[in-house]
């Protein structure tokens, strides 16, 4: 038996479709009907893809060289009947899996918890009004509202359709875009040729539709194949490939090593066999970093969870480092730097100039003529037409609730409306036949309608594109010839102080023509000028600092927006992009060389009128010139230049869902400063990491080094595995974590961007690294020497070793805090983790020294007071030593950079 949402609603004609579904098309659901059949149909969600089961990822995690090498030794071990160490052993390649295990569960939940963020929503038509809900609240029956860039939230029966053509390749996998109708089709049309249905998870590549929804959820085409749309994307970043790639050759290598320091000690020094297998497991065990790949993907998985909370959503995780290292930030205006609260302040026709008061979306205000009266529509007939115009040829909504005035859709269109509520005479909305959507790429909208018993066509748009299409303008009793210089000179007064102009225009057809469509050859002349409208879209506050704080981080900011060049400079100045007076226009660019073109984007900071392909051209200069990229977009058409971006932003609140999956990043606010705060995040998350890395490896450097000189010189080895794997798992996973939650440094946006190029460990890094593993493990190993020839006990000594390394590194972790800036500055607090990882610590170590339990598994002895004066000494001389290395280092950085102009490469790291 065929179900409810099986039937063929293509086959049925959209009245039929409405009866069968019990809704109306000019009412839509009610609020109670539309909570009834979502508790009956369920939410408008795809079932989950399969998961892998837990117990299937968590085996995943001991497919691993390390582990290997663990269970060898854990083999090994047995073999020589040290059964304690062998259990040991596994227990540790059982909690390194876990640890794996519960952080790729904590990441996934980050990322499933942004995802949730990132739900969709819908427009639909609720109780006759039009309200944005949760797409996963849609029910069988809502009448759906689609616009250009919407992602289709279910399968709908077409009800009406404007030039909608809907690119379906997620369902159909082809990506050319389907013209769409409404009228009923054959029972047996294809799924690809029911061009009167739109499915769930296509997108609107054009125009503008209201459909019924006819299935959702798990019912829908999308659903039934069981293809869920990933909308975060999960990647290993760089640096995580980096270490992962760093952490298989070290393992090569230690076992080389091994093999051949076993083969010497074999050969050369008269160890018992077992002995020396030991000390040579001991050794392979040492030096791999275990807990090393877990912690940094926690730092970063903490870093996605920061910057979510600061309104940035990163859709994959490399894009958190590349933000760190991001030179470049290209802005839209409207929206990102400006408010995007729009208020008409002035109107201006052939006849007369008016001023208008108010503000905010309340029409509450009044339209003044010439600076001296209020202006009446129903005498200045110029104004009327102008005023029908804006409303008409307007697709947004204002509603008043309980005083507040709210508008649904573009504040462009949104504040026409308002100015019409403001004028003396009421103004009516014409209905439209036909209407072409706004356009980046045109830069106008047009609809088609009757007035007074004539087909007309109202536009509105950017003036300069309107000039050229007009070849007169509307007087009060007719018509005169265009006059360009008063207009040009109006456009530009009015964009000169930062105001956004909108033309608005008219067509009257023939008599006898009453067409039922317009495309845009029928606007291409004969357009008769209304006049001009001055938009006031003011800036936002915080976004003056943030592009202070950009240029101090040496990172430059560019403005590339649809708007006049005048509109575009003046804001421009007021937020410190430019100097106010140069910029260049998108249709300038298009006429450019390759290598012109790459001055000019590196030469301009204000980019005006540029179409969606002028955003992609110079995305690709700019990159070209060795910038890393970042690029924000709203629209459809400026998927291509998101993606090419090192990161693409789009606009959480006004974007369409094509760009928000075409980006790295979709900002929940649509404010400019919280890419420069993401940018902030990138950097400290960066910088974490690369402490971790500092702190991590000479703790293994270490232990390598004593455990070679040991076999070298033949002494007793002054650790043993399962001892080995404590200081390594205490050292790195507990203690490490505590950087992750690291400040970020006080200089972190004064200096320049990062060298994406730059080798993860620098000249420097593998210095200090060494330097520090041989500081340790030199100072150990003399310890070391002489308790053993003053003839204290091996297990004391091993206990002393213990201590004198794992409290060696608390001091160092403070060393590490900041990787050259002093160690003892202003807010050494600021970081409680640092302080409570090292309590517990302290705590950790009590245990394994004096709870007989861990004594008998670890093999450690209680030691007196004295003995801990050896480990404490060690690490304040530590501290210090590396303090004073800093400082040296510090020095040499300085005079490097005032002899050689650092205006290259800013990665001090890279350069010391
Ligand atoms: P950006 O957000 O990229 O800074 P923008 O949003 O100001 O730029 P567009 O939306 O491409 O740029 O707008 C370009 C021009 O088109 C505007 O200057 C305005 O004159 C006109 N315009 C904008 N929105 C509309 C609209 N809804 N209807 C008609 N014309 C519009």
């Amino acid at each position: 038996m065929a179900k409810k949402q099986d039937k063929l609603w293509h086959a049925m004609d959209s009245q039929r479709t409405l009866e069968a579904l019990e809704t109306s098309r000019e009412q839509g659901l009610s609020g109670s009907e539309a909570t009834a059949r979502l508790n009956r149909y369920g939410r408008n969600e795809l079932p989950e893809g399969k998961k892998s089961p837990a117990a299937l990822k968590f085996v995943k995690h001991f497919n691993d060289v390390l582990i290997y090498i663990l269970l060898v030794a854990a083999v090994i071990m047995a073999l020589l009947g040290h059964w304690t160490d062998t259990i040991v052993i596994i227990i540790v390649a059982i909690v390194n899996a876990a640890i794996g295990f519960v952080q790729e569960h904590r990441a996934e939940q980050a990322l499933e918890g942004i995802k949730n963020m990132l739900s969709p929503e819908a427009q639909v038509l609720r109780d006759s009004n039009p309200a944005a809900i949760e797409a996963a609240e849609l029910v069988p029956g809502d009448i759906v509202l689609l616009n250009t860039g919407d992602r289709i939230p279910a399968d709908l029966r077409l009800l009406s359709s404007s030039n909608l053509k809907v690119e379906e390749s997620a369902l159909t996998g082809e990506s050319t875009s389907v013209e769409k109708q409404t009228e009923a089709l054959e029972e047996d049309a294809p799924l690809g040729d029911r061009t009167n249905m739109v499915f769930s998870g296509t997108t609107v590549a054009s125009g503008t539709g209201i459909g019924v929804a006819v299935a959702t959820g798990g019912k829908t085409e999308l659903g039934k194949i069981n293809q869920s749309i990933a909308s975060v994307e999960e990647i290993r970043t760089p640096l995580l490939q980096q270490t992962a790639r760093f952490g298989k050759m070290v393992s090569v290598v230690i076992v080389a090593v091994a093999a051949l320091m076993f083969g010497f000690g074999y050969g050369l020094r008269d160890y018992e066999t077992g002995e020396l297998l030991l000390s040579v497991i001991g050794l392979a065990v040492a030096a791999i970093p275990e807990g090393l790949p877990a912690i940094l993907s926690i730092i970063l998985a903490i870093g996605v969870q920061n910057m979510a909370r600061r309104k940035a959503i990163v859709r994959n995780l490399p894009s958190v480092e590349t933000l760190g290292a991001v030179s470049v930030i290209c802005s839209d205006k409207t929206g990102t730097l400006t408010k995007n609260e729009m208020t008409v302040t002035s109107v201006v026709t052939s006849m007369h100039e008016y001023g208008v008061t108010g503000t905010g979306y309340a029409p509450e205000g009044e339209i003044i003529r010439d600076e001296d009266k209020v202006a009446d529509p129903e005498q200045d007939r110029t104004l009327k037409h102008l005023l029908i115009c804006g409303v008409t040829c307007n697709d947004s909504v204002l509603t008043e609730e309980q005083g507040q005035w709210k508008l649904q859709g573009d504040p462009t269109e949104g504040c026409l409306l308002t100015l019409a509520g403001k004028a003396q005479s009421e103004v009516t909305e014409l209905k439209t036949r036909s209407k072409l959507p706004f356009d980046s790429e045109y830069k106008y909208m047009a609809v088609l309608t009757e007035y007074e018993g004539r087909s007309v066509i109202y536009i509105k748009g950017a003036p300069d594109r309107l000039f050229e299409m007009a070849d007169r303008q509307a007087e009060d009793d007719g018509e005169t010839p265009f006059d360009a210089d008063f207009w040009n000179g109006q456009m530009q007064a009015h964009a000169r102080k930062g105001q956004r102009v909108i033309g608005l225009a008219m067509k009257e057809l023939p008599e006898d023509s009453s067409p039922e469509q317009i495309d845009h050859d029928d606007l291409k002349e004969g357009l008769v000028l209304l006049g001009l409208a001055g938009i006031v879209d003011p800036p936002r506050d915080e976004v003056v600092d943030a592009i202070r704080e950009c240029q101090n981080a040496g990172i430059e900011v560019k403005m590339i927006t649809g708007d006049h060049k005048e509109t575009a400079m003046a804001i421009g100045e007021q937020l410190g992009i430019g100097d106010g007076k140069h910029s260049i226009e998108g249709r300038e660019l298009d006429n450019l060389s390759a290598e012109e073109l790459k001055e000019a984007a590196q030469k301009y900071s204000i980019f005006a009128r540029t179409s969606p392909q002028n955003k992609l051209q110079l995305v690709e200069a700019l990159q070209s010139s060795g910038n890393i990229c970042a690029m924000t977009g709203d629209g459809v058409n400026d998927a291509p230049a998101l993606k090419r971006a090192d990161v693409g932003v789009a606009m959480g609140i006004k974007g369409t869902e094509v760009s928000k999956d075409a980006s790295e990043m979709v900002l929940a606010d649509d404010n400019f400063s919280t890419i420069v705060k993401a940018v902030k995040e990138g950097r400290r998350v960066y910088d974490n990491l690369k402490k971790t890395i500092l702190f991590i490896l000479p703790t293994n450097g270490a232990e390598s080094f004593l455990i070679m000189a040991s076999i070298l010189l033949g002494t007793m080895i002054p650790l043993t595995p399962i001892q080995i794997l404590w200081v390594n798992m205490v050292s790195s996973v507990t203690v490490s974590l505590a950087l992750a939650f690291e400040r970020i440094e006080p200089g972190a946006m004064k200096r320049p961007p990062r060298n994406p190029a730059a080798p993860l460990l620098s000249g420097y890094y593998i210095f200090r690294i060494l330097f520090v593993s041989v500081l340790l493990g030199g100072g150990t190993l003399a310890m070391n020497m002489s308790m053993l020839s003053n003839g204290y006990e091996q297990a004391v000594v091993n206990t002393v070793t213990m201590q004198t390394i794992v409290l060696a590194q608390m001091f160092h972790l403070f060393n590490c805090r900041t990787e050259l800036g002093p160690a003892i500055r202003k807010g050494f607090f600021d970081n409680k983790a640092v302080f409570v990882v090292s309590g517990l610590l302290v705590v950790l170590q009590l245990s394994i020294t004096y709870l007989p339990f861990m004594n008998r598994v670890f093999g450690t002895v209680p030691i007196g007071l004295p003995y801990w004066s050896f480990p404490l000494l060690m690490g304040a001389a530590l501290f210090v030593i590396i303090e004073l290395e800093k400082a040296v280092t510090r020095g040499i950085i300085r005079r490097r950079h005032e002899s050689v102009d650092a205006s290259g490469n800013g990665d001090h790291s890279a350069a010391a």
